[in-house]
């Protein structure tokens, strides 16, 4: 009996440890999530190694406010459910507030480079595949193609692929895992699916990149041109 007692003591014991974080402070991995989420697309600064401090609490609630308010959720400054899920969407990988200092930068960027293309015949390259697609690659060119009609019609612009070996082309495409020779390194599956370069001079402009931790199907109902089945599982 005074074992059963004893069980369940360490049973409710338990119990109160396991529904803590639902009813009462967040639990550290939301927390993590939630600050490099918010550092990550622009709500909050970068971390400060020189004032070797975290982030105030005030200033994060402040920043989930905001991010709460752009996503059209309650704005309780608290990583709750609804605010988690909205993190955990998928999205491109652009901050969706820019700091003055990339405000500044990015104007610069465009004075110097222009952000219109300069010509209405694009060329374009697949340089690597999807691992998930290896065996089958002509179906993602094809896809890319499609998807680049699509926007032919939008834009006026003509697409043309070409061969990477011999032409340098103006939209390089590739599927890249972490960090890949940009600023913007990818973040394993979920989270950022995908990211383009503006247009301009510098051979990066025009570049699109495709998180290869993802999984990248495409689905088996409908004819190719039907579309919109090439999504992340
Ligand atoms: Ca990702
Ligand atoms: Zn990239």
């Amino acid at each position: 009996m005074r074992l059963q007692a004893l069980d369940l003591r360490l049973l409710v014991l338990l119990l109160v440890l396991l529904l803590q974080p639902v009813y009462g402070t967040p639990r550290a991995q939301d927390m993590s999530l939630g600050v490099d989420w918010l550092t990550r697309y622009g709500y909050l600064p970068p971390a400060d190694p020189s004032q070797a401090q975290l982030q105030s609490l005030e200033k994060l609630q402040d920043a989930i406010k905001v991010m709460q308010r752009f996503a059209g959720l309650p704005e309780t400054g608290q990583m709750d459910t609804e605010t988690i899920a909205a993190m955990h969407k998928p999205r491109c990988s652009l901050p969706d507030i820019l700091g003055a200092a990339e405000l500044v930068r990015r104007r610069r960027r465009y004075a110097l480079s222009g952000s219109v293309w300069k010509k209405r015949t694009l060329t374009w390259s697949i340089q690597s595949f999807p691992q998930s697609f290896q065996s089958s690659q002509s179906i993602v060119r094809a896809l890319m193609s499609h998807a680049l009609a699509v926007w032919a019609v939008e834009s006026g612009l003509t697409f043309q692929e070409v061969d990477s070996q011999h032409q340098e082309p103006d939209i390089l495409i590739h599927f890249s895992r972490g960090y890949h020779q940009d600023s913007y390194p990818f973040d394993g599956p979920g989270g950022t699916l995908a990211h383009a370069f503006f247009p301009g001079e510098h051979p990066i402009s025009g570049d699109t990149h495709f998180d290869d931790e993802e999984t990248w199907t495409y689905g088996s109902q409908g004819a190719l041109p039907g579309a919109s089945e090439a999504r992340r599982e």
